[in-house]
Order: structure tokens, then sequence, then C-alpha cells
């Protein structure tokens, strides 16, 4: 396989290689990184939370809430590695101790890692677009099957749709056809997405207790799933200055992208829609008080309806590379204009 140079040393391919290779990071790095388990997935995985800096401006940056969406971890793996390593991964480099003297960062690059692992074991190399070559509608199906399973078992379509959550019995029953859970949901057999007002899943109670205890002034959220790739912002709920605060972050990751020359939906940012019942994580953010972007990176042409979706001219799947790119770049962008 022809992989580039940031491919061969960020794209792991499994949960648990990420998992180790996130903890390795940290263990070399002692001074300036720390690393706690805030929770342990149905199969056994931990969720890593790292802490790095001591600054004034705290910022939370999550990924991997869904298996299925490999781009947001990888690309944090990369940005982590070009703080503390002095990398250039995309010829960038990260100014270690502005970042750390200026801010206080929470990142949580696996929010799922049971999803992710299971995704890998369907995907040897972590990308669909390896196996699933070219966005055919029996690809599609293939995906959707493989990432929301048992939802077309019970419910007859691969729509995502509250409350995305499966009883012990139905999981049961599911897994008796020989089949796997979908890698976008938990090992418990939820979508995280829909467990935010909830709160069912120990992946979403652990990020929600970090969170509460450390009060982030601005949460990201990296997905890998949508197409194109767009930012949102600000939040349905914010307003005034605040709302201004989050578009212009929002901006500033368009602008990395457009500098880069990765495909992006260039419109001026907007919100992310509002569920008719319940909330998504961007209003459990806004109210904890946190400035919030939802990142979606990109994921080939998985979404073509719903209410997020807008075609565009010139779009195109991106590259495994371009993701990782467009997700480093995400991450490189907020934090460097937090700072300014
Ligand atoms: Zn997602």
């Amino acid at each position: 396989m022809n992989w580039s140079h940031e491919e061969e040393s960020y794209w792991f391919l499994s949960a648990r290689d990420g998992l180790t290779r996130f903890r390795r990071l940290t263990y070399t790095h002692t001074k300036q990184c720390s690393l706690r388990e805030i929770a342990r997935s149905g199969s056994g995985l931990p969720v890593y939370a790292l802490q790095l800096g001591s600054g004034p401006k705290h910022v939370a940056i999550l990924s991997g809430m869904h298996g299925c969406e490999p781009s947001g971890p990888r690309g944090l793996l990369a940005w982590l590695d070009a703080l503390l390593n002095h990398s250039r991964p995309f010829g960038i480099s990260v100014d270690q101790e502005k970042v750390l003297k200026g801010s206080t960062l929470y990142v949580i690059p696996l929010l799922n890692p049971g999803g992710a692992e299971r995704f890998s074991l369907h995907f040897p190399d972590c990308w669909h677009g390896t196996w699933l070559n070219g966005w055919t509608e029996a690809n599609a199906t293939k995906f959707f099957a493989e990432a929301n399973e048992p939802e077309h078992f019970f419910y007859g379509t691969y729509a995502k749709k509250p409350p995305m959550r499966f009883t012990p019995d139905q999981i049961a029953q599911w897994k008796a056809t020989g089949h796997a859970l979908g890698s976008s949901l938990t090992d418990a057999g939820l979508d995280m997405w829909f467990d935010w007002d909830d709160t069912n899943g120990v992946e979403t109670k652990g990020t929600k207790a970090l969170l509460q205890a450390v009060r982030p002034s601005l949460v990201m959220d990296i997905h890998n799933f949508m197409f194109p790739t767009e930012v949102f912002a600000p939040t349905v709920y914010s307003q005034g200055e605040w709302a201004a605060e989050e578009t212009t972050l929002a901006r500033s990751l368009q602008e990395s992208w457009r500098a880069h020359r990765l495909l992006f939906n260039h419109r001026p940012p907007r919100p992310y829609p509002k569920p008719s019942e319940k909330y998504y994580e961007d209003y459990w953010f806004y109210q904890l008080g946190a400035r919030t972007l939802i990142v979606e990176v990109n994921g080939g042409m998985l979404a073509p309806e719903g209410a997020e979706y807008e075609p565009l001219p010139g779009q195109r799947p991106l590259t495994r590379r371009e993701s990782l790119e467009s997700a480093f770049l995400a991450a490189h962008a907020l934090v460097t204009h937090e700072l300014t």
C-alpha cells in the first residue's frame, strides 16, 4: 500500500494499538502530560483522557464517538506528537511552550474504543474507502449495516432515530444471528450521539463527569461521517457575542483547511440542526458554559441525506491522508486561535 509518512506514523490499525500509542506518548512526557482512565467499555477497553499544560485557557477536544469514524483519533495523535515530540506532520510545527503555558488541554481521543475495535476487525486498515471502493448503493448499504446494526434488524432501517439504544435482550438476539454489534455503537449497544441527555453509557458518563469537573471554556468534538467536511457553529442555543466567538473559531478552521487546499464546505458556518426531541452534545456543552464546535471531517458519500447534508459541486470523498490532515488541522487551528 502506498502510505504517506503521516499515515505510516499515525494511522493506527486497531483501537488497542491506538490506546497503546496514547499511553506511550503520555508516559514518555510525564512532565507535560498526564493520562487517566475515565471509563471502561463493556469489552474492557479504557477511555483515556489526557491532560496537558497549565495555562488559563481550558480547552477540551474529543473524538472517536463513533467507531466507524477513524480520522479524528488519528489526527489528534498526530497533533499531540507534533506538540510533545516536535515532529512536523504535514509540514506544521507546534509551539510547545506557548501551548502548554497558555492553555490547559483535555483530550479524549477515543470516546468509544469498543466501536473502534470492531471497525478495525471489519476494515483491517481502518479505512472503509480501501475496502468499499466507490460509494455505490450496495457499498453504502454494506457500510451502514456494519456501523448501525441491529437498527435495521429490529426497525427495518439504518437511519439513526432516538433512542439508538438496544436492550440487553435485543443485543443477545442480534448476536445470536452470528453478527457483531455495529461499530458506531458502544459495547453496550448505544449510540453516544443520542446519549447526552439520557446518559446511559459508561463512556458518556465518564466524559460528562470529567468535563463537569474541569469546566472547559471551549469544546470541540471531531466526527468523520458527513459529506463534505464542515465545522458547525455557533450552536443553535448561542447568542450575541458568544455566537460570534464560536463563528470566528469556526472560520479559523476553515481558513486552515483552505490554506492547505483541503476540500470543505466553504459557506459561512451554520449551526448543527436541533433535534425535534431531547438534545445532542452541543446543548450539553453550551449549558456547561463552553463555546462549542462540532467538526465533521468528510467521511465519503456516507450521508447523502438528512438535515445536515448539503451537496456542493466539486466535492469528492477525501483520501485517507487528506482526512487525517483535516482532523490534525482542526485541532491545530482551534488551539492556535484560542491562544492569539
Ligand atoms: Zn460521528
